[in-house]
This record gives C-alpha cells, sequence and structure tokens, in this order.
C-alpha cells in the first residue's frame, strides 16, 4: 500500500536533508507505529505521504514514493487526498464550518454529492464515531477528544484507505487518549485501513495493536520491527524514548523479557 525506496527529503532552508535514505514497506491493512525524538524527522515523512511536501514547503525530494500502486510524482494534491486521509495535530486547524456535521459534510460536499447521500453518510457516521449527539455543536466547543472524533469522521467519510494521524495524542489528556486508540483500533480493524500513526507516547499509543513500530532519529530509520521486537531492546530508551512503563519494570526487575510473547499487549 505504501513503500519508499531511498527516500531523502531536504527543506530549501535547511543545509542538510531532514529525511535520508528512508525505505519503508506496509503492506495493506498494516498498522505502523512511527515513533522517534521530537525532530527526527516523524511530520516531515508524514507530510511527504500526504502531499503536504513539497506542496507546501518546498525543498528537494529523490528516491520513488509508491503509494497504492501509484507512484506520489504522478498523483496530484486532489488525487492522494483520495488515498491518505490525514487527522492533524491540531483539529481547531481542520474545522472549517460552523457545525460538527456541517464539518463532517465538507469532505463529500467537495465532490459535489446529492444532499440525501450527505445526510445519509453523515448520520452513519455520527452512529459510527458514537457522536450523534455532536452534530449540531460548534467544533469549537467540544473537548479534545470529541474534536478528534470529528476530524477523524471528516477524514474517514471519504473511504481514504489510508489513515494519518500526527500526534494525535497531544492535547488529550490520559482518559481521551485511550476513548481515541480504541476507537482508532476497532475502525481500522473493521475497515482494513492502513494506518500510521505518528507519536512518541509510545505506552499510550500502543493501545492501538499495531504491527510494527518504526523508530526514527536524526532522519534515518534505526529500528523497524513488531512491537514487541522493539520492547525487547532498548532502542527506545537509548534514544531518549519512554518504552511502555511495564516494560521498563519488568527489565528493571531482571525478567528476560526476550522470553515473553506480545510485550505490547499487557494491558
Ligand atoms: P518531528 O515531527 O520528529 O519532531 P519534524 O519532521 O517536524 O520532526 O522536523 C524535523 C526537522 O526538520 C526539524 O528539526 C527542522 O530542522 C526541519 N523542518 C521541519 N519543518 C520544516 C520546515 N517547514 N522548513 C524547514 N525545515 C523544517
Ligand atoms: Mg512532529
Amino acid at each position: 500500500m505504501i513503500s519508499l525506496e531511498n527516500v531523502t527529503f531536504q527543506y530549501q532552508n535547511q543545509t542538510e536533508p531532514t529525511l535520508k535514505n528512508i525505505n519503508l514497506a506496509l503492506q495493506a491493512g498494516e498498522r505502523a507505529l512511527i515513533t522517534g525524538p521530537s525532530g527526527s524527522g516523524k511530520s516531515t515523512l508524514g507530510n511527504l505521504l500526504n502531499g503536504v511536501l513539497p506542496e507546501e514547503f518546498p525543498g528537494e525530494l529523490s528516491g520513488k514514493i509508491m503509494i497504492d500502486g501509484k507512484n506520489l510524482a504522478e498523483l496530484d494534491l486532489t488525487a492522494l487526498s483520495f488515498e491518505v486521509g490525514t487527522v492533524l495535530q491540531d483539529p481547531d486547524a481542520q474545522f472549517v464550518a460552523l457545525t460538527v456535521a456541517e464539518d463532517v459534510a465538507f469532505a463529500l460536499e467537495n465532490d459535489a454529492r446529492p444532499a440525501a447521500e450527505l445526510h445519509q453518510r453523515v448520520a452513519q457516521w455520527a452512529e459510527i464515531l458514537q457522536m450523534p449527539e455532536l452534530l449540531k455543536q460548534k467544533p469549537q466547543e467540544l473537548s479534545g477528544g470529541q474534536k478528534q472524533r470529528v476530524a477523524l469522521a471528516g477524514v474517514l467519510i471519504d473511504d481514504e484507505p489510508i489513515l494519518l494521524l500526527d500526534e494525535p495524542l497531544a492535547n488529550l489528556d490520559p482518559a481521551a487518549g485511550k476513548v481515541s486508540m480504541e476507537l482508532l483500533d476497532r475502525l481500522a480493524k473493521e475497515r482494513g485501513l492502513t494506518v500510521i500513526v505518528i507519536d512518541h507516547r509510545i505506552e499510550e499509543a500502543l493501545q492501538v495493536s499495531f504491527d510494527r513500530i518504526v523508530v526514527l532519529k536524526d532522519g534515518q530509520i534505526i529500528a523497524n520491527d513488531q512491537p514487541t521486537a522493539i520492547l525487547q531492546s532498548d532502542v527506545l530508551l537509548a534514544n531518549g524514548l519512554r518504552e511502555s512503563l511495564y516494560v521498563t519494570a519488568l527489565k528493571d526487575a531482571g525478567v528476560d523479557v526476550s522470553a515473553l510473547v506480545s510485550l505490547d499487549d499487557w494491558q
């Protein structure tokens, strides 16, 4: 579904590439957590996949990016937006309408669908995302978790096969983050979505069952493996990232974590 071969990207106003020789392949339906210290290039990678780069921030891109069988270089932004649904870190920036219902419908209005279909699909998605009561409210009046659900509905309503979330946990308290991650997990499984979550909050993000964790550092992939293998290793702690607390506790207690399976699924 997604493949990057020797991808290097340098912002126009930088003297060195921010992403260096990235190789990454995700199958359809695969769920990946992309993590790494602040400034490691996570958002840059996400923004390459959804077309924000080099569209909004120019730079030099080399290598090959394939999305859903198409070469990114040959996709325009509109075509790409039908492939990759993005939920931004700050959902406020994503809201365009006066009510939640209008906002969710905006994606569909953009491709001029009939009004009846619009109403039916907004209602359907409000149900799936457990927010029928929110539809008439102003997006700005919602809690962080509710805003995220609205943003999620706004991108899912278009049936994009790939869902990209950059720091979905940034503005949420732990309880709201848990609700969001569980909802994402359920939707991704039910709909077979390919999911990329970008976040350095590893324990919280692992409330989604990921197939792999990709660790970025200084613009390079330094680890790419199943969550259990990543948690068994010391790659997270060694790079200033916090692994799940129970994993650190097990290691501190002298438990041989290399013998444990499903280390990411202990909650
Ligand atoms: P992360 O999301 O992992 O924190 P980013 O991809 O946002 O990392 O940023 C990585 C580096 O890329 C930054 O340290 C900065 O040097 C550079 N960078 C990010 N955005 C821009 C931009 N719009 N213009 C120029 N350089 C940028
Ligand atoms: Mg970022």
